[in-house]
């Protein structure tokens, strides 16, 4: 498994010009912790700003367009990203798929997309309580990745996957340590079965879902956890950088 522990903060809808002073404090201290890859995906409008300061952290964007350029207003291309400064893509997550209705046929695109762009990327899945309460938790995340990995062996150090149970997001309920480990290990075992143990063994798969200072040291020394991704906590450079000593 990858040692280095990535923790990522996912800024989601939040954050103007005044967030910049988080941004550096996250950077200060991340020179600090060197033990801890971390990164943030601010929106859009701050990635560039936030490029700009950062001399440690990684700087990454929560989604991009399946299209090279063209017609498709509002939207944003992998290579816009790139050129703003973004190292990494978060694609496929939830609120993603919830709010905008994403495939997994969709994401996998916008995969190929970033890739080609030079992005690295954050594959994000996770199942509904309703799913988890059917005994059938496992069984939709491994079809969801199955759907939306990359087919190509060679970009596979750029590839980190995040597992975030949809209800464990932003509620406060973090799934127990017994189900982060049987999801990570089957997660892992179908990476292994895609890639090869050995490729497979340069993919991070992280945790996301209410994840704080309180309870980070525990989550990230759970078998297969290889970092977290973190909403809200990673909105003040206080809390988030609780996350990153506690990985550290
Ligand atoms: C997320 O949405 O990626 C997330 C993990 O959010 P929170 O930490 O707020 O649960």
């Amino acid at each position: 498994m990858a040692e280095r522990p990535y923790i990522v903060g996912n800024w989601k809808m939040n954050g103007t010009r005044a967030m910049l002073s988080e941004a550096r404090a996250i950077d200060r201290a991340a020179q600090r912790y060197m033990k801890a890859e971390v990164a943030v995906a601010p929106p859009y409008t701050l990635i560039h700003a936030v490029h700009r300061e950062a001399e440690q952290i990684g700087v990454g964007a929560q989604d991009c367009h399946a299209g090279a350029e063209g017609p498709h207003t509002g939207d944003i291309a992998a290579s816009m990203l790139a050129d703003a400064g973004a190292k990494f893509v978060i694609l496929g997550h939830s609120e993603r798929r919830g709010d905008h209705g994403e495939s997994n046929e969709l994401i996998n695109a916008k995969i190929d997309s970033a890739l080609e762009a030079g992005l690295r990327i954050i594959l994000c899945c996770g199942e509904s309580l309703d799913i988890r309460d059917a005994g059938k938790a496992e069984d939709f995340v491994l079809d969801q990745l199955r759907a939306s990995l990359p087919h190509i062996k060679d970009p596979i150090e750029r590839l980190t996957i995040a597992y975030e149970p949809i209800w464990a997001i932003g509620t406060g309920r973090t799934a127990t340590i017994e189900d982060i480990k049987a999801m990570h290990a089957a997660i892992r075992k179908l990476l292994d079965e895609t890639y090869g143990e050995e490729a497979s063994s340069k993919v991070r798969i992280l945790y996301g879902g209410s994840v704080k200072p309180e309870n980070a040291g525990e989550i990230l020394s759970t078998p297969e956890v290889g970092g977290a991704l973190v909403g809200g906590a990673s909105l003040s450079a206080e809390s988030f950088l609780g996350i990153v000593v506690a990985a550290s």
